[in-house]
């Protein structure tokens, strides 16, 4: 639910940058990407032909080069104890999510995602739980108890900086108590509908009890804010995941293996 226009004027700069990393100073790229961690943003996986979603075959397929290549995804827990100081990433973290909470998030991604032993988190509005097209709360329930994550993509998906702070309040709040009711534990991290927010925004999350939040601002340096992690939006017109993280700076294979 993001335009391409939107996101790309969201990440505008940012892939300037990643571009701009010295690709002479072999130690420096290394020292900056090991406090670095992936952040892979995918929205529907199946047949339509939208900018924010991608096929089934092609999706398969960036899971296979993700775990060929020796990513280890992670769960938002692990994430949450990185923040905290708790725990140290495993080499090459990935972490992988869907915002929006599409079926075919449970019919078409979470089948391959089994198949490669592959962890991901799930962003859901909570008043479309169930609804067309939507996944149902067992579904989740049945991916949670399958290692998947999730977090809340607030109750009605209006964008937040645009709300009255009691409005913006009760988005993030009721979403998070509604998820935690229904899956029987802390949700922690939230993310951000069509990657709106303020400093407002920022402040009612952390009031709110989460630990993080997650925008659509491109970019690899997820915890400078850990109440605006950037992630990695993934396009239908994107060749392929490797070409994506070859792009933002990661080198396959070069310093990995
Ligand atoms: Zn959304």
């Amino acid at each position: 639910m993001l335009t391409r226009r939107q996101f790309l004027k969201s990440g505008a700069g940012v892939l300037g940058a990643a571009a701009g990393l010295s690709f002479f100073s072999a130690s420096g790229i290394i020292d900056q990407f090991s406090q670095s961690l992936p952040v892979l943003l995918y929205h529907r996986v199946g047949p339509e032909s939208d900018d924010l979603t991608v096929s089934t075959e092609r999706f398969a397929e960036d899971m296979a080069y993700l775990a060929r290549e020796g990513y280890h995804t992670i769960s938002l827990d692990q994430v949450g104890q990185q923040i905290r100081g708790a725990i140290k990433l495993p080499e090459k973290p990935v972490l992988i999510t869907f915002d929006d909470g599409y079926l075919d998030n449970y019919t078409n991604a979470f089948p391959i995602l089994q198949n490669f032993g592959l962890q991901a988190s799930f962003y859901l509005i909570t008043g479309m739980i169930g609804q067309v097209n939507r996944m149902s709360a067992a579904q989740v329930r049945e991916m949670q108890a399958a290692g998947m994550s999730f977090g809340s993509h607030t109750v009605t998906h209006r964008p937040l900086a645009g709300l009255t702070p009691n409005e913006a309040a009760a988005e993030l709040n009721n979403s998070k108590t509604w998820l935690e009711q229904m899956l029987g534990r802390e949700i922690a991290f939230t993310a951000y509908p069509c990657g709106s927010f303020s400093a407002q925004t920022l402040r009612l999350a952390a009031e709110a009890g989460y630990i993080g939040g997650f925008s659509t601002r491109s970019g690899l340096a997820a915890f400078r804010n850990r109440l605006a992690i950037r992630r990695i939006p993934i396009f239908h017109f994107d060749r392929s995941i490797a070409y994506v993280m070859l792009k933002k700076g990661f080198l396959p294979t070069l310093f990995g293996q």
